[in-house]
């Protein structure tokens, strides 16, 4: 079951590969089993400012490199990545303990996105102003400069592709620090740009205390640019940091999305959607359905068909086939997720399915459906972040849209109904970056994906997700 070989840990800064060595080992553990996969070398200060003069020096080359070379190095990791999908599929599985077919289709969504920034950075066209005869003026798109990146371990090979791929298609060196929970599998998707030919410099990957790289990182005046995945705190805080130097920045914070589901709608085809969905990788997902306020008319029925789907479904670790959810990533998560649970449940709340830690090595929790939430529950404000469905019923549209705009959150958001004015009401009301109509995603390599108050700012993915890596310079002249 665990064939694969788990690959030696590493700070990458200027083309070097530096193993563990004197340097403060991390232990990497699999959620799974409670095992330790490997030592993860920690940066120390002197890393730190190697990968930022790096970045610097870089970044002037990078910048200066046709086009055409630059696309053919994206294409040629979008096509590496492919290649080695099983595999670094498997390493994701181990460290992060989605199911392998999850890890899998993440890994070749990343491949399509490197693919899709290397295009899509062939079209970042400015424009022309009109002026009288004799004069001009023009507004081009030039790269931000060297960008630091903060990737969250929920997706280990996305996360870091999103960083990864947007930054250098616009042109600019990059340093990452993903999470130490999921080393290996970034450092697979940075090994595929550089055996795509990607030059030594243009991309560092460093792993640490976040707090102490991420002051040091954000403290040199050489970062031009902040990209953040991960908590509203911690993104507060980074915010903060970033503002001393006046550092660009695109925050992608937490969410704890509504999904309002109609008398009207197709009952078994909401239900196909949107129940495998709340528990992908364990619930552990910014775009999670989380809280289902369900109309009066079905809401029984509902619940009920939805807890026994939850109740079929089989915990395990990831690797197996037969598994259709794996543990939570790090020891945190089921401690936070049990505090929750028992903090509705006293309120109230009532356990239509799981609702309980589940005992071994490995940090799983039972898929959980809680209906008739009380809104004073600690989990209906806070975001769970784990395998928990929230129900609470409503009676009027307005009285759900309200609900759905209640919290401080605006990232995703789900509607059910067959009724088409409704829908279009619903989705223009709801205070949310991305909407999902009768559908289960909210998520295409194509399309802008963030958030909107609390939930941060700034976009991934999308035309908007490679501009976010450039400045415009408009020019004048008589
Ligand atoms: P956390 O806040 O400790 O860590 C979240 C991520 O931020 C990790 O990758 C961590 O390495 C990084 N981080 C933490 N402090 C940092 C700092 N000072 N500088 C730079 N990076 C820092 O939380 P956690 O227990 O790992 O995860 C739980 C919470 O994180 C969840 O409740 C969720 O809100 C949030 N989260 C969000 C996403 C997302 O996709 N938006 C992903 C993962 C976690």
């Amino acid at each position: 079951m665990t064939d694969t070989a788990y690959p030696d840990l590493a700070l990458v800064i200027d083309g070097e590969v530096i193993g563990a060595g004197a340097r403060d080992g991390i232990d990497v553990i699999d959620p799974a089993t409670g095992d330790t996969l490997g030592v993860l070398p920690k940066a120390t200060r002197a890393d730190l400012d190697r990968a930022l003069d790096a970045a610097q020096r870089s970044h002037r080359d990078w910048r200066a490199t046709p086009l055409d070379t630059r696309v053919g190095i994206l294409k040629k990791t979008a096509a590496l990545i492919r290649e080695r999908a099983q595999d670094i599929g498997r390493i994701a599985t181990r460290e992060q303990g989605k199911p392998l077919k999850e890890a899998i289709g993440e890994t070749l969504y990343a491949a399509n996105l490197f693919e899709w920034m290397a295009e899509e950075s062939r079209r970042t066209y400015g424009r022309v102003l009109v002026r009288p005869p004799g004069q001009l003026a023009r507004v081009t798109y030039e790269p931000v400069g060297p960008v630091a990146a903060f990737a969250p371990w929920n997706f280990p090979a996305l996360n870091v592709a999103r960083k990864l791929a947007p930054a250098l298609a616009a042109g600019n060196a990059i340093i990452v620090k993903p999470a130490e929970e999921t080393p290996a599998t970034a450092l697979a998707i940075l090994q595929a740009l550089i055996d795509a030919g990607l030059p030594a410099g243009a991309a560092q990957m460093v792993f640490g205390d976040p707090a102490e790289v991420s002051g040091h990182l954000l403290g040199s005046p050489i970062i031009r640019k902040l990209s953040f995945t991960g908590s509203v705190p911690v993104g507060k805080h980074l915010m903060k940091l970033a503002a001393d130097h006046a550092i660009r920045t695109t925050m992608e914070l937490g969410g704890h999305a509504p999904v309002l589901v109609f008398d009207d709608a197709d009952i078994d085809r909401t239900l196909d959607l949107i129940a495998p969905n709340a528990f992908r990788n364990s619930g552990q997902v910014c775009v999670s359905p989380t809280r289902f306020y369900v109309q009066s008319g079905v809401y029984d029925r509902f619940v009920k068909a939805f807890g026994e789907r939850v109740a079929a479904m089989k915990v395990g670790n990831g690797l197996d086939d037969a598994t259709t959810m794996g543990p939570l990533a790090n020891p945190r998560r089921p401690e936070a997720v049990g505090r929750m649970v028992d903090d509705a449940k006293a309120k109230g709340a009532r356990v239509v399915s799981g609702g309980e830690r589940i005992d071994g090595p490995g940090m799983f929790f039972q898929p959980t459906v809680l209906a008739d939430v009380p809104i004073e529950a600690d989990i209906m404000n806070d975001e769970p972040f784990g395998p928990v469905a929230l129900f609470c019923p409503f009676d009027t549209p307005d009285q759900a849209i309200e609900q759905a705009n209640r919290l401080p959150f605006g990232l995703a958001s789900y509607v059910f109904t067959e009724n088409g004015r409704q829908a279009n009401r619903v989705a223009d009301l709801i205070e949310a970056g991305m909407v999902a109509v009768n559908h289960g995603s909210v998520s295409a390599i194509d399309a802008p994906f963030g958030g909107i108050k609390d939930s941060g700012h700034g976009l991934e993915d999308g035309a908007e997700g490679l501009k976010a890596f450039m400045v415009s310079k408009t020019v004048h002249q008589a």
